[in-house]
C-alpha cells in the first residue's frame, strides 16, 4: 500500500500528496531526529511547516509559497484532516503532530543540546511572556533574541541583522499563515546561522493561555477543530473549506483505488 503512495513523493521519501499539498508520514521521534540533524549537519536554513486542510486551499494561491511548501524539509501532520486523508486515500496510518507540541519538543532539544533560539512573531506582550514561560519550562534554554510580529517592512533589515547577530540556530516564526511562510520565502537567503525555521502560527497565544487548546478528549476523537471553532467562532472564515476538503478527499480515494485496480 505504501508503495502506491510513495509514487507521489518528492524530496522526502515519506512525503504523501494530499490533494493540492503534501504531508510527511513521520513519527514525532523521526521528526525530532530530522531537526537535530538539520541543526548539527546542515549548512542552510531548513523549513518546518505545519500541513493542514486549510493550507490545501491557501498555499496554491501563491506560486512562490507553493514551491517552498512542496520542497519544505519537513511537513508536519498538524491537522487531523491530513491524518484522516492519508488513511482514506492511501490506507497509511500517521499520527498527528500539532505544531505547538513540536515547537516545545524542539525547545526541549535545544535546552539539552545548547542550541540557541530566536522567536519572531505575535503581539509584544505575548511574545515576551511566551519567552519567559519557555525559559522557565526548559531549564537552560537559551532564547538569544525575540521580536514581536508587528514590525514594519522598513524594520526587516534590522530584524534580520538581530537574528544573525543572536547566533540562533532555530528560528520560530509566529506570524500566522501564510504570512510566516511568505516571510521565510523572502528572507531565508539572508539568514546566516539559522538551520531550522518552524512556522508556529498562533502557538505563542496557546503557550501564554490566551487561546485555549482543546482538552485531550476532543483531540482523541478528532474534533479539536470543532472545539476551537466553538470557542473562537471567527475561525469559521478559515474552517468553512473543511467540508470541501472532505469531499475532495473522498474523490481522491476513489481515484486512487481505480488507479490501483
Ligand atoms: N501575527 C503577527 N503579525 C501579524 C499577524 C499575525 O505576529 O502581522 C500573529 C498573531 O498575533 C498570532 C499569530 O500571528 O499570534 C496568528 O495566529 P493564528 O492562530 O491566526 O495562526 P495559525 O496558527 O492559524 O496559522
Amino acid at each position: 500500500m505504501a508503495l502506491n503512495a510513495l509514487s507521489y513523493c518528492c524530496m522526502n521519501e515519506k512525503r504523501l500528496k494530499i490533494l493540492n499539498i503534501w504531508v510527511d508520514a513521520v513519527t514525532r521521534n523521526q521528526a525530532l531526529h530530522m531537526v537535530e540533524d538539520f541543526i548539527e549537519k546542515g549548512n542552510r536554513p531548513h523549513i518546518v511547516f505545519a500541513s493542514n486542510p486549510e493550507k490545501n486551499f491557501s498555499v496554491p494561491r501563491d506560486p512562490a509559497l507553493y514551491d517552498t511548501f512542496k520542497n519544505a524539509d519537513l511537513l508536519l501532520p498538524d491537522g487531523i484532516g491530513m491524518v484522516k486523508a492519508a488513511k482514506i486515500i492511501y490506507g497509511i496510518d500517521i499520527k498527528r503532530i500539532p505544531g505547538v507540541e513540536f515547537m516545545e519538543e524542539i525547545c526541549g532539544l535545544c535546552a539539552e543540546k545548547k542550541f540557541k533560539i530566536f522567536i519572531y512573531g505575535a503581539k509584544e506582550e505575548v511574545n515576551r511572556e511566551a519567552v519567559e514561560i519557555l525559559q522557565k519550562r526548559y531549564e537552560g534554554l537559551d532564547i538569544a533574541g525575540r521580536a514581536n510580529g508587528y514590525l514594519k517592512e522598513q524594520d526587516m533589515p534590522a530584524l534580520v541583522d538581530k537574528i544573525n547577530v543572536s547566533g540562533a540556530q532555530v528560528l520560530f516564526l509566529a506570524l500566522g499563515s501564510p504570512k510566516q511562510e511568505q516571510w521565510f520565502v523572502r528572507y531565508r537567503d539572508q539568514l546566516e546561522n539559522v538551520r531550522v525555521c518552524q512556522g508556529i502560527g498562533g502557538s505563542l497565544d496557546a503557550i501564554t493561555g490566551r487561546v485555549k487548546r482543546a482538552p485531550e478528549f476532543w483531540c482523541r476523537i478528532g474534533l479539536e477543530w470543532f472545539y476551537r471553532l466553538a470557542s473562537e467562532p471567527k475561525r469559521i472564515k478559515r474552517q468553512k473549506v473543511l467540508p470541501i476538503f472532505a469531499v475532495q478527499v473522498l474523490f481522491a480515494a476513489i481515484g486512487e483505488r481505480m488507479r490501483r485496480e
